[in-house]
């Protein structure tokens, strides 16, 4: 079958870009090796950044830049008011605290006004602070960054796209068919469910597969290193605890950052990163939660963990590869033959990345609409877990020693 386009990976990137070529009339699928957001977006925090983040060392770096319009973009999808339709996407919260220092407040919003950032941080009365930050010494502010449960923003557009999204074997059930380096001619997919072929005929294909475009690219016969991995050590605590999103900044760094939502059995989860997940990649699961803990009581004096549970897991952050090593200030997209590369570096960066893509790709070819039917009994993808409903996690107290090896995020 010939297609527009052909794209491998349904994290926020490929569902994103899914969205916006197939509303611009592209013939366009997905394919999926695992589940859908497996690697990063669920297992991310599903912090909306406008930039503030990366201008605390006073510099307004090319990421704040950015990511400045993105809350706006993103709001505007959620509400319905622009594509994709985001309506069905859970808020964990409509905005992100700050707190830590006595002067926090007026430098992070002198350095929001100067900057020209859209969304800016506003001090909050004693009264308004969340139950959380009661005990907290010095200014709590409120910055408009929306936090979205990752999950839920994957779940929405994977129903709105069912028809367009595949389930692959990359394993046993993929095989590209090259012109010559980066130039495909066709893929053969192997359903995973019985054994049928199909062949595919794209113009153009698209890797937006996180961790797994380094493989992909090295199957279209393009070079694999070009890609960075930067890993993490999150924590999650959960228990009877009180909502919060949002960081506590210490300086340019973010010291703590944790956003909330409550699991399947009713319990709140705090999804623990910042530099705690930085650090925690030297560390072991009990070493980092021991860790954790003592900066929370610093952090968050108020706060009871005496009855939490708590587990970590890894992610690796993947994106194109820079000369240090450090966080891309933006989107990458690399592009060889008729074969695209992207990484979008943040998940508040899909939305750019899928415009970068798009405005590249050739006009539609076909002028009727496109039908799905012969689709209509390949498998389909689930979405993946979030990091702290994994059945086999194992979950400890404080003082207690974790006896297996923690869990990759899904
Ligand atoms: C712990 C953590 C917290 C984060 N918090 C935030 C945050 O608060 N805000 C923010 O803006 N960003 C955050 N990020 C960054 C953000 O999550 C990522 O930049 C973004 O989710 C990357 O999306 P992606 O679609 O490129 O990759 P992924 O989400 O990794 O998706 C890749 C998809 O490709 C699939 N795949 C892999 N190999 C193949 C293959 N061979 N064939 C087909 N499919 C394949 C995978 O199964 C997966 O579904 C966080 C990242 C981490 C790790």
């Amino acid at each position: 079958m010939r297609l527009d386009a052909l794209i491998f990976g349904g994290g926020a990137a490929g569902l994103w870009l899914l969205d916006r070529m197939s509303r611009d009339g592209h013939h366009v699928l997905l394919l999926e090796a695992r589940s859908l957001g497996a690697g990063q977006t669920v297992a991310s925090q599903g912090i909306i950044h406008g930039g503030l983040k990366y201008s605390l060392s006073g510099i307004l770096t090319k990421s704040a830049k950015n990511i400045r319009e993105m809350p706006n973009v993103w709001r505007d999808s959620l509400l319905g008011r622009a594509a994709p339709n985001l309506t069905r996407t859970r808020l964990r919260s409509d905005c992100c605290h700050l707190w830590q220092t006595d002067t926090l407040a007026s430098r992070a919003g002198m350095i929001g006004a100067r900057f020209g950032l859209r969304v800016t941080p506003e001090t909050v009365s004693d009264d308004e602070r969340p139950e959380a930050l009661h005990g907290v010494y010095g200014t709590v502010a409120r910055l408009p960054e929306q936090v979205i449960s990752p999950r839920s923003f994957v779940q929405d557009l994977a129903t709105q796209y069912h028809d367009r999204i595949l389930k692959i074997d990359d394993a046993n059930g993929l095989e590209f068919d090259l012109e010559s380096p980066g130039e495909v001619r066709a893929v053969r997919l192997i359903s995973p469910a019985d054994g049928t072929s199909l062949l595919l005929q794209p113009r153009q294909v698209i890797f937006t597969a996180g961790g797994g475009n380094a493989q992909l690219r090295k199957r279209a016969g393009l070079s694999a290193d070009v890609m960075q991995r930067r890993p993490l050590h999150m924590v999650m605590v959960r228990g009877n605890l009180p909502v919060l999103n949002g960081h506590c900044l210490d300086g340019a760094k973010t010291r703590v950052t944790i956003t909330s939502e409550v699991d399947t059995a009713g319990l709140m989860v705090w999804q623990i990163g910042g530099q705690i997940a930085e650090d925690g990649v030297k560390l072991n699961a009990m070493s980092l939660t021991e860790h954790t803990r003592a900066e929370l009581s610093a952090v968050l004096p108020g706060v009871d963990l005496h009855d939490a549970e708590w587990s970590t897991y890894t992610a690796d952050r993947a994106e194109g590869a820079t000369a240090n090593g450090s966080r891309p200030e933006t989107i990458q997209v690399l592009c060889a033959g008729n074969v695209t590369t992207g990484w979008p570096t943040k998940l508040v960066l899909a939305p750019i990345l899928a415009q970068e893509i798009a405005s590249r790709a050739t006009s539609p070819y076909f002028s009727d609409a496109f039908d799905t039917t012969p689709f209509t009994n390949w498998p389909r993808p689930a979405v993946a877990q979030l990091p702290w409903e994994d059945a086999g996690l194992r979950w400890w107290k404080s003082g207690e020693s974790p006896s297996l090896p923690q869990r990759r995020a899904a």
